[in-house]
């Protein structure tokens, strides 16, 4: 059966949202990192809060599940594609100072709020300098590496119920964590950043060493989702152990281990993510074997 026909029924819930644009049957491949994944029965992109909030609305009261992604760069989407509502955040990328403050809205990618800040003399959110996505998902990840997370940055975030009422939750109420934070179902919409002045010259710089460091270690250009796995306890480098297995370079199909960073699985040539997953899963047991470790996934996988 034809896609767009077969996958109408979400996309129709839809119909007629100002500010919006859906599609159905929209293959998510080319929005994430990894350029893999099969389609979405809906696709969503509000480009107001407002629209944000009546698909929110629609689908609770349809009972239509729905995902949100942001730049897609932590994500492995199945081979066949997911169920209900994907709500992509693109649309939404505001950015706006007030004295040592920003507000940034959830699809401005991470690039764009470091340049600005940079930009505007206010340091901190450099330490985010390389890393791909948008705002909302540094926020459900807690995005960040040797230089800092996102989370001592927040001051708060507003965020969209299930059903579609909007709230401003204080930093210490987002359960942020190692790569992680306590969304409790709700979608991002704006985070609130308290950052330092410094001279721009001085913040850009060091963005740029930031940047300059991880690229030099990790394979930047090469299509992934970052690190697969997380460090165990939050410390021992999965990479590290992956390394010490000698798996650099292992593959299954077009997915491999990165020979420059163990713990990227690079979409090689033409991957599935069943060959991804397929390559993690062998990556975990030989990790295992090895030493008696159990690594935990990074990325997120909506099968
Ligand atoms: C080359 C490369 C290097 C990377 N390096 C790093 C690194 O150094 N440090 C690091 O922390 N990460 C790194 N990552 C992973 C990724 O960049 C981060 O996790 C980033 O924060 C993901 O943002 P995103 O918008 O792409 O999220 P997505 O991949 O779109 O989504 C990730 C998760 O966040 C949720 N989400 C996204 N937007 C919202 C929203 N508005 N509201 C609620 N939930 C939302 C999604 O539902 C999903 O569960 C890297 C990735 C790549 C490809």
């Amino acid at each position: 059966m034809d896609l767009a026909v077969r996958h109408r029924p979400a996309a129709s819930l839809l119909e007629g949202i100002p500010d919006c644009t859906v599609r159905a049957g929209a293959p998510l491949a080319p929005c994430t990192t990894y350029g893999i994944g099969g389609p979405a029965e809906a696709l969503a992109e509000p480009a107001s809060v407002e629209a944000l909030r009546e698909v929110l609305g629609r689908c609770r009261d349809a009972g239509v599940p729905v995902r949100v992604m942001g730049g897609g760069a932590n994500l492995l989407v199945s081979d066949a594609g997911v169920d209900g509502v994907v709500v992509r955040t693109r649309r939404l990328r505001g950015c706006y100072r007030y004295g040592n403050r920003v507000t940034a809205e959830a699809g401005l990618p991470i690039p764009g709020l470091v340049t600005r800040c940079a930009e505007w003399g206010l340091a901190g959110a450099e330490a985010l300098a390389g890393i791909p996505g948008t705002v909302g998902g540094a926020i459900a990840m807690n995005a960040g590496g040797r230089q800092g997370e996102i989370a001592p940055l927040v001051e708060s975030v507003e965020t969209c119920t299930p059903d579609g009422v909007l709230r401003v939750r204080a930093a210490a109420d987002m359960g942020f964590a190692y790569r992680t934070a306590d969304l409790r179902s709700e979608t991002v919409v704006a985070a609130t950043l308290g950052l330092r002045r410094e001279d721009p010259a001085a913040v850009r710089s060091r963005a740029q060493a930031i940047h300059d460091a991880k690229a030099a270690t990790q394979p930047l250009r090469d299509r992934s989702a970052g690190c697969v796995f997380r460090n165990p306890g939050g410390k021992v480098g999965a990479g590290f152990l992956i390394d010490a297995a000698g798996l650099k370079g292992a593959t299954r199909g077009g997915a491999m281990v990165s020979p420059r960073h163990a713990n990227f699985i690079v979409n090689a040539c033409r991957a599935t993510a069943a060959d991804v997953t397929a390559l993690a899963e062998h990556v975990r047991e030989r990790v295992r074997e090895r030493f008696g470790v159990s690594l935990e996934s990074e990325i997120r996988i909506w099968a």
